[in-house]
């Protein structure tokens, strides 16, 4: 199987450090299996897109050196890859839907009529665990809204398989929508892809990490002086660990070693002062091959 794997990150603001270590974690499983890696921006949601943040999604992935394969700036056989440049598309699978009668208009919108009997269910990749919902719990949801654009389920059922990725990893947080993007793969006779949801990084009191746990994108911690590399190996160590319990590796490492199976489904601890330390170590490495130079 050819391996495609995506970050489809909306552009609503600074990339979230958790976006980041998604887009490595796709990034690196692409690499290992010798697949591609794509960048779509999911900007359907138009009130709240912050225009700027499309750039910073662009800076902030070259300068940690996550280089995509096809997307916005790229290009590549499934272009155009910004969702608000694919309406047509959206619109064409909308209305076959129509017409089958799997999905009605309803106040300018148009909706997908949800089976609500049995369950819909998979095997997700973290933690090789089934995740099971019954379908009455999923109300018909809306395919396109009254302004036209799609919503997320929607436009990301159709671009991941006209873009025909092979995984899906994203944040549990998405967990809640898969029920949704099964049923749509199965009303539109595709083969889904496989599915592996991370787990949510914590702080240190265990909540969902924010702001207040010195927890920053990774273009405020370059401001700070913070190196990609050193970025790049404490991302690593989240959810993962090195078989020889290695602290300082860098990404060709990661990448011959990784594994998706090893990754803990348990929620990793954004330890900033780990990544202090780290970055540290790089900062010394860097200032004593400088000295050798000199020598
Ligand atoms: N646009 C979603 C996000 O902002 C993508 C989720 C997914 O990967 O399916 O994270």
């Amino acid at each position: 199987m050819k391996v495609r794997v995506r970050s489809a990150p909306s552009p609503t603001g600074i990339p979230h450090i958790g976006n980041t270590w998604t887009a490595l974690i796709n990034f690196v499983f692409a690499r290992k299996n010798k697949g591609k890696f794509i960048l779509r921006l999911e900007d359907t949601d138009r009130e709240r897109l912050v225009p700027e943040s499309v750039d910073k999604i662009f800076e902030s992935l070259k300068w940690l050196g996550l280089n995509y394969d096809e997307g916005p700036d790229v290009g590549g056989p499934f272009a155009p890859y910004t969702q608000s440049e694919r309406l047509d598309i959206y619109k064409k699978y909308a209305e076959g839907l129509l017409d089958k009668g799997i999905a009605y208009q309803e106040d300018g919108a148009i909706r997908f009529k949800t089976n609500k009997d049995g369950q819909t269910f998979w095997t997700d990749l973290i933690g090789n665990r089934e995740i099971k919902f019954p379908n009455n719990t999923q109300e018909d949801f809306v395919l396109i809204k009254s302004d036209g654009y799609p919503t997320y389920n929607f436009a990301n059922v159709i671009d991941d398989h006209l873009m025909e990725i092979s995984h899906v990893i994203r944040g549990n947080e998405f967990i809640s929508s898969t029920p949704k993007h099964l049923m749509l793969y199965l009303a539109l006779g595709w083969q889904p892809p496989q599915f592996a949801h991370l787990p949510v990084l914590v702080g240190a009191d265990r909540a969902k990490l924010s702001k207040r746990h010195g927890a920053k994108s990774a273009l405020e911690f370059k401001a700070d002086g913070f190196l990609p590399e050193a970025i790049i190996n404490f991302l690593a160590l989240l959810g993962w660990s090195h078989p020889e319990q290695k602290d300082i590796f860098d990404l060709n490492e990661l990448i011959q070693l990784f594994d998706l199976k090893n990754i803990n489904n348990a929620s990793p601890y954004f330890d900033v002062p780990k990544l202090e330390w780290i970055n540290g170590e790089y900062i010394r490495k860097s200032q004593n091959s400088k000295r050798q130079r000199k020598i």
